[in-house]
């Protein structure tokens, strides 16, 4: 059994989604002049819709509440507090997914106070209706039980923190130190049910292993915690 539900989403299916989002939102009849992509998980989305709506102006925010994959962090809040001025602009604040809603929430009343835009209405690709503080105006698909959309913008970031959980909490139930590859592959299927591929789960043993949690020492893995 999986320990969280993910699921894998691939780029093409982020593509057909942008599409999706953005015949939504021609068809509501907003014409937004600028974009205001979320950080981090709005750049992708919000290019697109730039793109698919012809649309040149494409800004950004930070506000941020998860800090790793598929675990909250404590509130949300906004980095590098700047200004602008948005008095003469319709704008499409865009996100990645609504969960809790309380990034989106934090960024809209930012924006609504500091930028001042003539409108602002929000898009997101996916909105968790069961669980989200806030009902975007613009969405594709919305979501009835919670899932970790392990997105392709942070497969390796998603990967490091799941395999880092794996071997911290396999080495404080069973006190498992040593793993290969193999092992590790085995288990990252059987924790989180989606194949991401090799290269990803590689290059997050390497991570893990410059940040001195994991060890190489003759073909295997060492869990270094016991170590240090
Ligand atoms: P929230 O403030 O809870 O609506 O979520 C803020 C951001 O965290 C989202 O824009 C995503 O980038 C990320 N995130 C939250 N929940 C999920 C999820 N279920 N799947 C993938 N990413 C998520």
């Amino acid at each position: 059994m999986p320990r969280i539900p993910v699921k894998l989403v691939s780029w093409e299916e982020i593509t057909e989604w942008s599409w999706g989002l953005a015949k939504v939102i021609e068809k509501s009849g907003y014409v937004p002049d600028v974009v205001i992509a979320i950080a981090r998980g709005g750049y992708v989305p919000a290019r697109l819709l730039c793109d698919f709506l012809g649309i040149e102006n494409l800004l950004s925010i930070q506000s941020q509440h998860w800090t790793e994959a598929a675990k909250k962090g404590e509130r949300a809040i906004i980095k590098f507090d700047y200004s602008v001025d948005l008095t003469e602009y319709r704008a499409l604040l865009v996100d990645d997914i609504i969960d809790t809603g309380e990034s989106v929430i934090l960024a809209k009343e930012h924006i609504s106070n500091s930028w001042r835009p003539k409108d602002l209405k929000i898009a997101a690709l996916q909105w968790i209706s069961s669980v989200a503080k806030i009902k975007p105006d613009f969405y594709y698909m919305e979501v009835k039980e919670w899932v970790w959309f392990q997105y392709p913008w942070t497969r390796l970031e998603d990967v490091t923190q799941f395999l880092k959980r794996i071997i911290e909490s396999s080495y404080r139930e069973e006190g498992r130190v040593s793993w290969t590859l193999e092992d590790l592959n085995k288990k990252f299927i059987e924790w989180y049910d989606i194949a991401v591929g090799g290269r990803y789960i590689a290059e997050a043993i390497e991570v893990l292993a410059k940040r001195g949690l994991l060890k190489a020492i003759n073909g295997s893995y060492i869990y270094t915690a016991t170590t240090m």
